[in-house]
C-alpha cells in the first residue's frame, strides 16, 4: 500500500459498552466503515447488554492520559470524538490533554444518560462539561434532554430548538448539531429534524421517523461526523453525511440480545 492510500486516523475518547452496541465499540465500527483508522482511549468501562447497564468502572485518570498521549505521540490524528466521560475529574483530564495536543477537530457528544436510563455522567460534572469542553469543541452533538441540561431550559418544539442553538452559542459553542429525535410526537410528526448551526445560519436535516427503539445512535452519529472530517469534508457536509449514515444504519439494524432495542449495522 502506498502512502496516498493510507486511511486517516480518528481518536475516540469515550466509554466501553460490553454489549457492543454503543460507546467505543460503535465508534470503532463507524470509523472502520468509513475506512478511517480508529484509535481509542477508554475513559470508562460499562458492564452492559441490550437491556441495562449493570456496572460502571472509571479507571484512574493518569491511565486515561497515558492512552491519549500514546495516540498523539505516534499517529497523525484528523479528529477526536468525545463520548461518555463519567465525571468532572475525567472531563478536566481530557480538557488538559486536548489543550496540550491541540487536535484539529473535536466532536463532543455530551453523553449524560443511556437510552436504558443509566446515568453515564455524574450531575456535578455538568459545569466542567459546560465551561471546559463546550468552548473547545469544533462541534457539539446534544440530543434534546442533553441540550436542556446544558442551557437550563425546556425544548418542546422547533422554535425552542432554534432558541437552544442561540443559548449554546452564548455558552461558547462554535457549532451545534442539535438532534431532534426526542421532540414530542405531535410537534415532530412523521419526521425527525436535526439542526446543524455554525453561527452562519441553521441547516435542517430531515429523515423519516423510524418507529424503533435503538441503542448507540448518538455515539455513531458523532463518530461518523469525526470520520467525515478526517476524510476532508467540511463541518456541514460531514454532519449531513453522518445523519444519512445513521439513518441507513438504523434501517439495517438488528437485535443481537434479548432486549427489544436495535443496534446499528455499521456497514
Ligand atoms: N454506553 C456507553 C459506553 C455510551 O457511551 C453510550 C452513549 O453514548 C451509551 C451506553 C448509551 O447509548 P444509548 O443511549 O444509545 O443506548
Amino acid at each position: 500500500m502506498n502512502d496516498t492510500a493510507l486511511p486517516p486516523c480518528a481518536l475516540t475518547i469515550a466509554g466501553s459498552d460490553s454489549g457492543g452496541g454503543a460507546g467505543i465499540q460503535a465508534d470503532l465500527k463507524t470509523f472502520a466503515a468509513h475506512r478511517v483508522h480508529g484509535l481509542s482511549a477508554i475513559a470508562a468501562l460499562t458492564a452492559q447488554h441490550t437491556r441495562a447497564v449493570t456496572a460502571v468502572h472509571v479507571p484512574d485518570v493518569a491511565f486515561l492520559r497515558a492512552q491519549i498521549d500514546a495516540c498523539f505521540d505516534d499517529f497523525t490524528i484528523g479528529a477526536v470524538k468525545l463520548g461518555m466521560l463519567a465525571n468532572a475529574e475525567v472531563i478536566l483530564a481530557v480538557a488538559d490533554a486536548l489543550e496540550h495536543h491541540k487536535p484539529k477537530h473535536v466532536v463532543l457528544d455530551p453523553v449524560m444518560v443511556s437510552t436504558s436510563g443509566a446515568r453515564l455522567l455524574e450531575p456535578g460534572a455538568l459545569d466542567a462539561l459546560r465551561t471546559r469542553l463546550l468552548p473547545m469543541a469544533t462541534l457539539v452533538t446534544p440530543n434534546l434532554p442533553e441540550a436542556e441540561l446544558l442551557i437550563g431550559e425546556r425544548i418542546e418544539d422547533v422554535d425552542a430548538m432554534h432558541g437552544a442553538i442561540d443559548a449554546l452559542h452564548a455558552l461558547g459553542t462554535k457549532a451545534v448539531l442539535l438532534k431532534g429525535g426526542h421532540l414530542p410526537v405531535e410537534a415532530a410528526r412523521d419526521e425527525v429534524v436535526d439542526l446543524f448551526a455554525d453561527g452562519n445560519g441553521v441547516h435542517p436535516m430531515s429523515h423519516a421517523r423510524l418507529k424503533i427503539d435503538a441503542h448507540g445512535t448518538g455515539c455513531t452519529l458523532a463518530s461518523a461526523v469525526a470520520a467525515n472530517l478526517c476524510l476532508g469534508r467540511d463541518l456541514r457536509d460531514a454532519s449531513i453525511a453522518a445523519t444519512d449514515y445513521v439513518h441507513a444504519a438504523l434501517l439495517r439494524g438488528y437485535r443481537p440480545g434479548r432486549g427489544d432495542v436495535l443496534v446499528l449495522d455499521h456497514f
